[in-house]
């Protein structure tokens, strides 16, 4: 802001000064009335495009004097107004252009950046942003460096990371504990080595990533085997639009997401294949561009690169050189390091769009940590999340931070990394949470977590309904008023329920911060519990035995498995224990996918669905009959043994896998919209929500979106925070807004 305030200053001839502290930025000028008003409006309408503007105060103060107008040095006086802390963005067409210069001092170096672009929020380590407190205070400035940061005409004037490859950060090549090379040899010597078809360790802006070419079948399978990876697809980095138009569709919207400064990892449907081991069974591929200059360099006229999270299996991703070096031990064959130290960790955004329809899978670089205004003030609070694509979030008043993805929380690393995450965001935005909010579910280890924190800290710990959570995570990011009636439709994998059973299929009518279950998925017991999430054809025979079919030898899940286990599962289903009951969506696909022939075993979460959503014809129509019953405590049960009998007998005619993953579909969209319309029969509403992972689904998001705008409702999607467990945090923050506390109930 600084900078762009001096030069405006200087446009209108106006004196007097400029300086930051974590309040916000302070100016004072002086000048004619008529450039006053215009550098009033100046100030609004042309604000750079990483400042972002929340409010300008303007008060008449009478006539100083001065004589020129100047930056003054910033102040760390702590005030009650906050400083927001930009996230790390991409270069800008400037530094690229003198990264590719022959004649710019720059040429070719992978650190440079200016105020318009680079790292910020992972080097930052307090405010206000000032060189001395980031990671760059390593670094003394060459003279030249620091006549451009002095030089208000420079666009280097005040950046703070600035670098050359005389003062800067420089790369190394390490392998076998040796350093083999450094600068662009080392750049060069991690090229060749990734064209061999070695697995190379890289350095980034908020992490280590590990990477491979992406054409290699053999260098992806050992990159799998060596992270544990299972069969969970794998993102790949491209040179441009250009290159990427190779392997993926793209339209406008991709475009706009591919080369935005947050340059995220943009889910698109694939064209050419790449390697079979990169995303196996998967219609989409993750794509992304060069998100730093490094980034740039690496992939100049390369092959496709996989570019992966340097971490085992979901635990937190590798941060310093010496993390990195032990961690990644095993899983790379070198290791592209530099001695820029990352400050908090910031995996990669990942982003879906069709269309007009976007929305984040995973928050964190170029994103977080993005404030997100609530609709209504909250005491300071830390919000921890769920279990699985965690995050915390800090609040305190109307201003919310979630955090950048932390990955699972059962890995013990995981526990500190979200630590590390809470302190350093308590510290940048002065919040001392005087409540901790966390999920019902007892065995969660934020849970846990969030039970120690409270008591370490004498505060009160609130407990959210994981589906009220989702529910409310939309209405934040929304801003939706509370004495609005809102039905939240709540697809997920499984959540604690309020009856001690796992939910996952849920019409939620939320008003004045409370909800009640209008209607749910006629839940399904899941044999075995865990063991069925692994094995969904254990699933599909518990849905055929409730429907009231026989498990006939005809049928693909009936196949799957050995008349040993067959009869094994028909005592605990007879008996109605060993298992949970759940009313998931998600697990309810899963039941249909193996019951259709996609598949029996899964190896990650989702996997089932997204083979799905891939296979699905679209333009199958939804044919069974709407059933549901009014159950216990008024609420609506939806049975959808009509469906299952429907696909029976489509599998018999001898549909292909295609139209029948089309009639899943169409049948969970139009049964979803008979709920809300028997349910508005009860309670009235014209908002439907819909939140939870399955959501990410795009033709149910989209299909379901049109069914229910054409009768009338208004449909509200995520935008800002992942429609999946990585969005709960939020909502449990803003849940708290109510006050009531949820522990008690
Ligand atoms: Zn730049
Ligand atoms: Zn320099
Ligand atoms: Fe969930």
């Amino acid at each position: 802001m600084r900078p762009w305030l001096w030069n405006l200053a200087q446009r209108y001839r106006l004196t007097g000064w400029v300086s930051n502290d974590p309040q916000g930025v302070w100016l004072e000028v002086e000048g004619e009335r008529g450039a006053l008003d215009r550098f009033a409006d100046a100030m609004q309408t042309e604000v750079p495009p990483l400042a972002r503007l929340d409010a300008v105060e303007v008060t008449p103060i009478p006539l100083v004097g001065d004589l020129a107008f100047v930056i003054r040095p910033s102040s760390t006086h702590v005030g009650q107004r906050r400083t927001q802390v930009p996230p790390d963005v991409a270069p800008c067409a400037d530094c690229l252009r003198e990264l590719r210069d022959p004649s710019d001092r720059r040429y070719r170096y992978p650190f440079l950046n200016c105020t318009q672009c680079g790292p910020r929020f992972t080097l930052i380590e307090s405010l206000p942003y000032d060189r001395p407190r980031t990671t760059m205070r390593h670094f003394a400035m060459c003279a030249d460096c620091a006549a451009e940061y002095h030089n208000p005409q420079d666009r280097r004037f005040h950046a703070q990371p600035t670098a050359c490859p005389r003062c800067g950060p420089q790369l190394e090549l390490v392998a076998n504990g040796h350093r083999l090379a450094e600068h662009d040899a080392a750049l060069e010597a991690a090229r060749q080595r990734l064209r061999a078809g070695q697995i190379v360790a890289i350095k980034g802006i908020g992490g280590f990533h590990l990477a491979c070419d992406a054409t290699q079948n053999e260098a992806v399978q050992r990159l799998r085997q060596r992270k544990r990876r299972g069969s969970k697809p794998f993102a790949v980095l491209l040179a441009d639009v250009a290159t990427a138009r190779r392997w993926v569709e793209i339209d406008a919207t991709a475009e706009r997401l591919l080369t935005s400064r947050e340059r995220p990892i943009v889910l698109l449907p694939r064209r050419e294949p790449l390697a079979d081991a990169v995303a196996p069974g998967q219609a989409t591929l993750g794509v992304m561009l060069p998100y730093s200059p490094l980034h740039e360099l690496l992939c100049e006229a390369m092959p496709p690169l996989v570019l992966t999270s340097g971490n085992l299996a979901d635990e937190p991703i590798a941060r310093s050189n010496e993390e990195a070096l032990t961690a990644l031990a095993s899983l790379a064959d070198a290791f592209l390091l530099h001695d820029r130290e990352i400050r908090v960790r910031c995996e990669d955004s990942v982003v879906r769009c069709d269309g007009s329809w976007v929305q984040p899978i995973r928050r964190s670089r170029g994103y977080a940590p993005r404030m997100i205004r609530l609709p209504g003030p909250v005491r300071p609070t830390l919000a921890v999340g769920g279990d699985w694509k965690g995050t915390i979030c800090l609040a305190d008043g109307e201003e919310a931070w979630v955090s950048p993805h932390l990955g699972d929380w059962e890995h013990p690393q995981s526990v500190s990394a979200a630590e590390a995450m809470i302190d350093h965001l308590a510290t940048l935005f002065s919040i001392e949470p005087q409540q901790v909010v966390c999920d019902r579910h007892p065995d969660y280890f934020s849970a846990q977590f969030a039970q120690r924190y409270a008591q370490q800290h004498g505060i009160a710990l609130l407990r959210v309904q994981h589906h009220f959570a989702h529910a409310l995570a939309l209405q934040a990011e929304h801003r939706f008023p509370s004495d609005r009636p809102m039905l939240a439709v709540v697809f997920d994998g499984t959540g604690w329920g309020d009856d001690g059973t796992f939910w996952g299929g849920e019409w939620l009518g939320v008003q004045y911060g409370q909800y009640r279950r209008w209607g749910q998925l006629r839940p399904l017991l899941l044999p075995g519990g865990d063991a069925a999430t692994r094995q969904i054809d254990r699933l599909a025979l518990a849905l055929l035995q409730r429907s009231g079919e026989a498990w006939s030898d005809d049928l693909p899940c009936v196949a799957a498995t050995t008349p040993h286990e067959r009869r094994l599962l028909a005592q605990l289903l007879h008996r109605g224990i060993g298992g949970a009951v759940s009313s998931s969506v998600g697990r309810w696909l899963d039941a249909l996918a193996s019951l259709i022939g996609i598949r029996q075993v899964v190896d990650f979460e989702a996997q089932a669905a997204m083979e799905l959503e891939a296979l699905a014809d679209a333009h199958m129509p939804a044919e069974a009959d709407f059933s549901a019953t009014l159950g216990p405590n008024d609420t609506w049960i939806w049975d959808t043994t009509p469906i299952v009998r429907c696909l029976l007998a489509a599998l018999r005619r001898g549909e292909t896998r295609a139209q029948l993953a089309g009639r899943c579909q169409a049948e969970l969209v139009r049964g979803t919209v008979a709920m809300c319309q028997r349910i508005r029969e009860h309670w009235p509403f014209d908002d439907v929500g819909l939140s939870g992972g399955v959501f990410q689904n795009v033709w149910i998001s989209q299909r379901l979106t049109q069914e229910l705008t054409a009768l009338g409702y208004r449909v509200w999607q995520h935008q800002q925070v992942p429609a999946n467990d990585g969005g709960l945090s939020l909502g449990q923050a803003w849940a708290t807004a109510y006050q009531h506390d949820s522990a008690t109930r």
